[in-house]
């Protein structure tokens, strides 16, 4: 209705413009008496009819170009037709406000596209990101941020180095860096990077990117803590040497009695270095090849009777036995022997040191097909002693290196510190698992699972402990 009322209106304005100057000319002449009255009224008639006849024309095709620019406004997406003008200088304007409409609309969707992928990318960058605004509103935060703090980004935000950050920002071209160490919800350490974004006068916005730095810093402590400790660990044997060097020079010097003491513990002290060195360099040459999983295609059982077989001094000196319980036809695995001799030594070491004199331990090496704690089917070796057992707060950190349950204990027994922390390198270098269970007062089971080599067809012989093979097909060997 409105349209109509100002379409008629610009219709009525177009006639009184375009019929108003000619039918004035025509009076002027009739008046002038240089042209006949019917001849003026006849010329004043075609002209007006003229007039409306232009006025028609130029009212629809200029409602015509504003109904065209006021849908592109609301843009709904439709196509941009092209559209039908009468009046001759307006079908070329027609024409270029069409092309002008459909480059605009095509520059308008590449620039949503930009910014869509730069919203993606964004939103899926690993690390925390929110943007500020100056009384530190959170505007937006992608996943990464929302995951990381949630509900705890306000008190990250009134941290007083993030504060210091912000506001230093505020005022600076530059971007501003700060460390922070966050207590809780858990203990983090994170690098934050604050920068000022828009132009000078614009309204504050600040980008705060957040990178977790926990796992290097720990790393970093760890190492700091391993030298410390392994430098500990030589110096203690190295003084009682020295300090044995000097009695045996000047106060034992002539009793042959204390020196035969002496020369003892001072072989102790050095087997105890030689052990600790061994074990270190040990750990340095797995840690190399980690990465690297082993090639090898490997029958386990004659490893595991290799090193049960050099167990038996020391199953003698403690007079524990050890039996064994280890399937004839294991599927083979990928592994490094050598390494795997090592990690079973280890253990099996461990079970008599700590098992107590006396005491049994069990080898057991089986197929484990349908467990739904391994991604798929594997061998399970593992080696239980029915010593004291474990306290339950020790075990997460028993394969830290130099972390002993009895540091006196493991001293008095030769231990380096070192033997699990081998363990659980070589049990990670060939993407297998190590499962500690212990129960104080009845003893500890060590379980290391491997994956199978590649292409190795099961057969379920033994499943679960449960199940266990016919005595005829096990091999059950009694040492000690
Ligand atoms: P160590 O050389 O001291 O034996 P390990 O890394 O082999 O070092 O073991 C770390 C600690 O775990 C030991 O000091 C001991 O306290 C504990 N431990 C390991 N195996 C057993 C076990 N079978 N029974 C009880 N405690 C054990």
């Amino acid at each position: 209705m409105k349209a109509t009322g100002s379409a008629l209106r610009a219709a009525l304005a177009a006639l009184v413009l375009l019929g108003a100057v000619p039918a004035l000319m025509f009076l002027l002449l009739i008046m002038a008496g240089d042209l006949h009255l019917h001849a003026g009224l006849i010329g004043i008639a075609i002209s007006a009819a003229a007039a409306l006849l232009l006025a028609v024309l130029l009212s629809r095709d200029v409602a015509a170009l504003t109904a065209l620019m006021r849908a592109q406004r609301s843009d709904q997406g439709d196509p941009i037709e092209p559209i039908a003008l009468f009046t001759p200088g307006l079908r070329r304007l027609g024409h270029e406000v069409v092309r002008l409409m459909r480059t605009e609309r095509r520059r308008r969707a590449q620039l949503e596209r930009i910014a869509a992928a730069d919203r993606s990318l964004l939103d899926r960058l690993p690390d925390p990101l929110f943007l500020l605004d100056s009384s530190r509103f959170v505007v937006w935060c992608n996943p990464s941020a929302e995951a990381a703090f949630g509900s705890e980004t306000a008190s990250l935000l009134r941290h007083p180095l993030l504060r210091a950050a912000l506001a230093e920002a505020e005022s600076s071209a530059l971007p501003v860096r700060a460390s922070l160490s966050l207590a809780s919800p858990l203990a983090r350490d994170l690098d934050a990077v604050v920068v000022k974004v828009g132009a000078p006068d614009d309204p504050v916005r600040l980008f705060l990117w957040l990178a977790d730095r926990s796992r290097e810093r720990g790393l970093e402590r760890m190492r700091a803590d391993f030298v410390a400790n392994a430098s500990h660990e030589l110096r203690t044997p190295l003084a009682s040497l020295i300090g044995f060097i000097d009695t045996l020079r000047g106060p034992a010097a002539d009793d042959p009695e204390a020196q035969h003491r002496f020369l003892g513990i001072m072989a102790e002290q050095a087997a105890r270095m030689q052990a600790v060195i061994g074990d270190l360099l040990s750990l340095s040459r797995i840690e190399m090849t980690e990465h690297q999983p082993p090639e090898t295609i490997l029958f386990l059982p004659p490893v595991l009777e290799r090193v049960a077989a050099a167990m038996e001094p020391m199953l003698t000196g403690n007079q524990s036995r050890l039996l064994t319980r280890i399937a004839e036809d294991l599927p083979r695995v990928t592994a490094d022997a050598e390494q795997l001799a090592q990690l079973f030594s280890n253990l099996l070491d461990n079970a008599i040191k700590y098992g107590g004199k006396g005491g049994t331990i069990q080898l057991d090496a089986r197929l484990v097909t349908d467990d739904s704690r391994f991604e798929s089917p594997g061998i399970m070796v593992s080696v239980a002693d029915d010593g004291p057992g474990i306290a339950r707060q020790h075990l997460p950190r028993l394969t830290e290196r130099f972390y002993r349950v009895d540091k006196g204990r493991s001293r008095a027994v030769g231990g380096t510190g070192l033997g699990l922390a081998i363990v659980k390198h070589v049990v990670a270098r060939h993407r297998g698992r190590l499962l500690i269970d212990s129960i104080e007062g009845e003893g500890t089971t060590f379980s290391v699972w491997l994956p199978l080599a590649r292409g190795q067809s099961i057969k379920p012989i033994v499943q679960s402990n449960e199940t266990m093979l016919p005595q005829s097909q096990m091999k059950v060997a009694r040492k000690g």
